[in-house]
């Protein structure tokens, strides 16, 4: 059973040959194990979105004011105008003051208020039109305020959404949809109504298609952006933008937050006696070994040629030490004559080193690195005393 489950998981990735491998099919199902680079693109992704429908409706709803001007009675008119003045004041106030701060929950704020403001605008207009009687060109514009669920809905396929993410913003409209339909039973026309609402419920499933489909792209892109193409350890740019992201969530909790700075040995002489490509395969080999052995959520940045810089999110400098041993002990690879590749280590922690930005922290793990080189390679040190913890 569980490996029928497996071979059809498998099929549903071979759909997007290039665009994701198998462990970021599960990203577009939950954003929970996103990583941290790609929550905080897509968070930004999606306020700009939001603006910028916002901006489309600032400026189309007042509008369609017109149209209401010329088939709807001046009382009707003047009272409809005032809530598309309102709801344009609200679309507007969403474009100038939104901004994005890479927070995912921020981002869930400004789908919420975007999706809310036509909901209210919906249920005042279309309260509104019911103490009114009309027919011919009035009637029908007059129905079509009943269309706003369905925009509301089909503009769901402009974010990048996962399917849990679809399924949370699209039901409260769903919902309140069906209770509307509910209070109204007995007076309405039902079939009419279950057939609106299966086509709301169409349009639902393919815009939350379209922004899954979305998503599965930018995963693809992001990946390719943030990845260093020889070896998969995250690239020295997205490397910066990490060590940011950490150092800022660690000084905001207390907590500790540790880098090692790894420098192969004599690695030169490898590409010297052997040529390029072997050196080029000792590094992917080196970085899969050590893919292997690191935690998850501690993170692996390509700083420069055979220069790495591993990330470890609250993690004490001793714990980090612990750490850093294991990865030794498991080995980094063996160089092409035999020998095991070695490093030299130097690590720092945010707290007991008292950094007081990501650069320092880096300066000093840099800083240890070095004396670990001169004192003799193959060693970690992470204190300024000159003293060699292990060898
Ligand atoms: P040390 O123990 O002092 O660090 O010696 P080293 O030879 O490792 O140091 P050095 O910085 O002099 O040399 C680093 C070498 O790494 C130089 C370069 O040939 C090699 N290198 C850097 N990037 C790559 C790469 O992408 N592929 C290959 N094959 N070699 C690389
Ligand atoms: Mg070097
Ligand atoms: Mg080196």
């Amino acid at each position: 059973m569980i490996s029928t489950l497996a071979l059809h998981w498998h099929r549903l990735g071979g759909l997007m040959p290039g665009e994701l491998d198998e462990g970021e099919l599960a990203w577009l199902v939950s954003p929970h194990r996103h990583l941290s680079l790609l929550a905080r693109r897509r968070a930004v992704l999606i306020v700009n979105r939001v603006r910028l429908f916002a901006f489309l409706f600032a400026v189309l709803t007042p509008l369609w004011s017109i149209v209401d001007f010329v088939v709807f009675p001046f009382q009707l008119w003047s009272e409809l105008a005032l809530m598309r003045f309102a709801a344009c004041v609200a679309f507007a106030c969403l474009v100038v003051c939104y901004r994005s701060n890479g927070d995912l929950f921020n981002a869930y704020r400004a789908i919420a208020l975007l999706f809310a403001i036509p909901t209210v605008f919906y249920v005042a207009s279309h309260t509104l039109l019911t103490f009114y009687q009309l027919s011919g060109i009035s009637a029908a514009i007059g129905a079509g305020y009943a269309f706003l669920p369905f925009v509301l809905l089909g503009g769901l396929a402009i974010f990048p959404l996962t399917l849990i993410e679809t399924f949370v913003v699209a039901s409260p409209i769903l919902i309140c949809q069906a209770v509307s339909g509910y209070l109204r039973w007995a007076a309405m026309d039902w079939p009419s109504f279950a057939g609106a609402f299966w086509l709301l419920l169409l349009i639902a499933g393919v815009a939350g298609l379209a922004g899954i489909c979305q998503l599965a792209f930018m995963i693809a892109l992001v990946r390719q952006a943030i990845r260093d193409p020889l070896t998969g350890a995250f690239s020295r740019n997205s490397g910066m933008e990490l060590l940011d992201l950490h150092f800022t969530n660690a000084a905001r909790a207390h907590a500790p937050f540790s880098v090692a700075f790894l420098d192969l040995d004599r690695f030169k002489n490898i590409n010297d006696e052997f040529g390029h490509e072997e050196g080029d395969r000792a590094l992917t080999a080196m970085t899969s070994q050590l893919g292997h052995h690191m935690r998850h959520g501690d993170s692996l940045v390509r700083w420069g040629g055979e220069e790495f810089m591993l990330l470890m999110p609250g993690t004490s400098l001793m714990q980090a030490q612990v750490a850093i041993e294991r990865l030794r002990a498991a080995g980094f690879g063996t160089r092409p004559e035999g020998g095991p590749i070695t490093a030299s280590v130097g690590i720092a922690e945010r707290k007991s080193d008292r950094a007081r930005e990501w650069k320092e922290l880096v300066e000093i793990a840099d800083r240890r690195m070095y004396r670990a080189k001169e004192n003799g390679r193959d060693r970690v040190i992470c204190e300024d005393q000159p003293t060699a913890l292990s060898a």
